[in-house]
């Protein structure tokens, strides 16, 4: 097998394609014969949570000697659960809790797995270079990047985040990184200013201009080695429902996920190509609704004014991610998925072919939940089932209560949950009607008062912990400020 650009015939091994992060023409990697190489699925299931990881992921990526090893390293004692991902029920719903690890957000289980990935295949690919992974952060993928990254052989990480647009808890978090290979940088503007700084930095430094003995990549889910970690929790909700008696072997389950960059639910759909009995994946958006409009009308529009929520980790215009849709549903026509990344860039808008949409929809359905829907939600959940949930997962929630409600007779419904309640205490707090005086780290304690569900140790004393990093550019100084760092 190897791994494919959705943007051109250029074609390189699973090991190469994580190295490399984005293929140099612009296209994301994607293995193009997923649904055609068997899978046991069936057996999968039985496994342990660590033991469906080494499955999947060894299907997924077979380039990698010894991936039971790589797995138990990601893993093990850094997850708060046996079970890596929890599946809880919530009234008549299913909420699949991803916030487990380190930083107490669904990125960890992609970027605690993403450095052993990294490094494995630098070996494996005799690369002497140390890979320094740059990466622009609305808050959450800086700190799951760091968390992976630091002290990680043969590595380096340069995080970038927005001045002003990240919660106060976010940069506690990060600017508190130990590690000797890791730097945070504040950045004048928005995340769309450091993302795209970053990209010049991609772009930029590269070939002379870098300094000899290292190499750019990239901890974003555009690279594979961050969508395929992310499969396995599907696999671990449905095993988690059939232990429990909630479902028959082969039932198909509808999975409601939170989305932007569309990685998430991607994951969810390579589960689906892989065998599992996956029905409809819900995308659910916050008010930033360009993929549910996208999926409704088969035209994708950045045109729009971008909205700052409540959920700003889905607050996002160009949901990378879809590219590799586009090629899945065109039957990998690379021309045509080429030339709506180039309209995309130009125009800031495409029109998909209808007959590729019709496909896309049997697989997938969307809805939005806008800002006061949202908090509503968290207050109505709180309420009726005593389930405290964070802004992100609320998005969903709301989403699969409409999703359900016009399916009376539906299959069983997963929630992905993205985020602990206790990242957003201040939106968590009004939501349900509590005392929201004092900054987010009191606010945090009186939520797990009320909640009483201990904070994760993650956040814990995150206020006493020593600020490491206090640098702050223009992102026009982004640039220059990498090649300091590298040189
Ligand atoms: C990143 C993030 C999402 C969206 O994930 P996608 O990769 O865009 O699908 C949702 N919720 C939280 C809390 C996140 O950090």
């Amino acid at each position: 097998m190897f791994y494919q650009s959705t943007r051109s015939d250029r074609r390189v091994t699973d090991t190469a394609a994580i190295l490399e992060g984005i293929a140099p023409d612009g296209g994301l990697y994607i293995d193009p014969s997923l649904s055609d190489r068997p899978f046991d699925w069936k057996g999968c299931l039985a496994l342990s949570p660590l033991g469906m990881a080494e499955a999947i992921l060894s299907h997924l990526l077979p380039g990698f000697a010894d991936m039971g090893g790589l797995v138990r390293r990601a893993y093990d004692g850094k997850f708060d659960s046996d079970e890596l991902t929890p599946l809880m029920q919530v009234g008549d719903d299913y909420v699949l809790e991803l916030f487990h690890g380190p930083t107490a957000a669904f990125k960890d289980v992609a970027l605690s797995m993403l450095p052993q990935l990294v490094t494995a295949a630098r070996v494996q690919e005799g690369v002497k270079d140390k890979i320094v992974i740059l990466t622009a952060t609305s808050g959450d993928t800086g700190k799951a990047a760091l968390e992976g990254f630091h002290d990680v052989e043969g590595t380096g990480i340069l995080v970038f985040y927005p001045d002003a647009g990240v919660s106060p808890v976010q940069k506690a978090q990060m600017v508190t990184q130990v590690g000797a290979n890791v730097k945070v940088c504040a950045v004048r503007g928005n995340f769309d200013d450091c993302q795209t700084g970053v990209k010049r930095a991609f772009a930029a430094l590269k070939g002379d201009a870098l300094p000899a003995g290292c190499r750019l990549s990239s901890a974003n889910s555009i690279n594979i080695g961050r969508l395929a970690p992310q499969v396995v929790y599907y696999f671990i909700a449905y095993a988690a429902l059939l232990r429990r008696g909630a479902i028959r072997m082969g039932e198909a389950v509808d999975y409601v996920v939170p989305t932007g960059n569309f990685g998430d639910i991607l994951a969810g759909y390579f589960a689906k190509l892989m065998g599992l009995p996956v029905g409809t994946l819900v995308c659910a958006s916050n008010a930033n609704r360009v993929l549910t409009d996208f999926l409704e009308t088969g035209v994708y529009d950045k045109r729009r004014d971008f909205l700052k929520t409540a959920s700003p980790s889905m607050d996002i215009l160009v949901s990378s991610n879809l590219e590799r849709l586009l090629f899945l549903a065109s039957g990998g026509d690379t021309a045509l998925v080429a030339d709506c990344m180039k309209k995309l860039g130009s125009e800031g808008v495409y029109r998909f072919p209808e007959e590729a949409m019709a496909r896309i929809r049997e697989d997938f359905a969307a809805g939005c939940c806008g800002e006061e829907d949202c908090l509503r939600t968290i207050g109505r959940v709180w309420r009726e089932q005593g389930y405290l949930c964070d802004t992100h997962t609320a998005v969903a929630m709301q989403v699969a209560q409409e999703y359900k409600a016009a399916r009376p007779e539906g299959r069983k419904t997963v929630v992905l949950s993205t985020a602990s309640p206790y990242k957003f205490p201040a939106a968590v707090l009004k939501a349900i009607g509590g005392d929201l005086s004092g900054d987010e780290f009191e606010q945090m304690e009186r939520l797990a008062a009320i909640a009483k569900v201990p904070v994760p140790r993650g956040l814990q004393g995150l206020r006493e912990r020593p600020v490491l990093h206090t640098d702050v550019i223009g992102a026009d100084e982004l640039v220059d400020y990498v090649a300091r760092q590298l040189g």
